[in-house]
C-alpha cells in the first residue's frame, strides 16, 4: 500500500500542538496494555515508532513521566489545553537502543485513515470483543523484539517520493 509522501502533520484535538514527520516511521502496531488503555482511554494505544531527528513540534507541550514494567521511565507528552497525548520517549539511559525513538499516538496524524497497525501487542489483556485480524502480527505480552513489527511495515507500507 503506497503511503503519501512526508513529511506527514499531525495535531492535538485543540490545534494548539502541530507536529511534522520529516522521515520514514520504523513500525505502528496497536498496545492493549493497561497503561496505553488508560492513557487512550479506549481499546488500545497506538505506537508510530518516529526517530526524533525526523519529529518537529510547534506549540509547547506539557510532561508527565511514568515508571514502566522494565524499569526504565517514560516521558509522555500532551496539550495542556485540550489533554490529548501526543507522544512517549524513553528517558533516563541515553544509551537505549530506543532512547532516540519516540512513539507518536498515530491516531492524531492527518493522514490516520490511510494506515493501521501492523500488528497487536499485549492481547492478553485487550477489551472483550476487541477486533484483532488474523492476518496481523500478535503477541500476548511485550515482545522480545520488535524486529518483526518492523519488519511487516516495511512490507505492508510504501511511502511515495516527494
Ligand atoms: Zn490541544
Ligand atoms: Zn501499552
Amino acid at each position: 500500500m503506497e503511503l503519501p509522501a512526508l513529511p506527514w502533520t499531525g495535531g492535538c484535538q485543540c490545534g494548539a500542538l502541530r507536529f511534522t514527520i520529516t522521515g520514514p516511521p520504523l513500525t505502528l502496531y496497536a498496545c492493549h496494555c493497561t497503561e496505553c488503555r488508560r492513557q487512550s482511554a479506549s481499546l488500545h494505544g497506538l505506537s508510530l515508532w518516529v526517530r526524533e531527528a525526523h519529529f518537529r513540534l510547534t506549540g509547547v507541550p506539557a510532561k508527565w513521566t511514568r515508571d514502566t514494567d522494565s524499569g526504565r521511565r517514560t516521558d509522555c507528552f500532551f496539550c495542556p489545553d485540550c489533554g490529548s497525548r501526543l507522544w512517549h520517549k524513553g528517558s533516563g539511559e541515553p544509551d537505549h537502543p530506543l532512547s532516540a525513538i519516540l512513539s507518536v499516538k498515530a491516531g492524531l496524524l492527518d493522514i490516520a485513515h490511510l494506515l493501521g497497525p501492523v500488528g497487536h501487542i499485549w492481547t492478553r489483556s485487550a477489551m472483550a470483543g476487541a477486533a484483532i485480524p488474523d492476518d496481523l502480527l500478535t503477541c500476548d505480552r511485550q515482545p522480545e523484539s520488535f524486529d518483526a513489527l518492523i519488519e511487516a511495515f516495511n512490507e505492508r507500507y510504501r511511502i511515495a517520493e516527494a
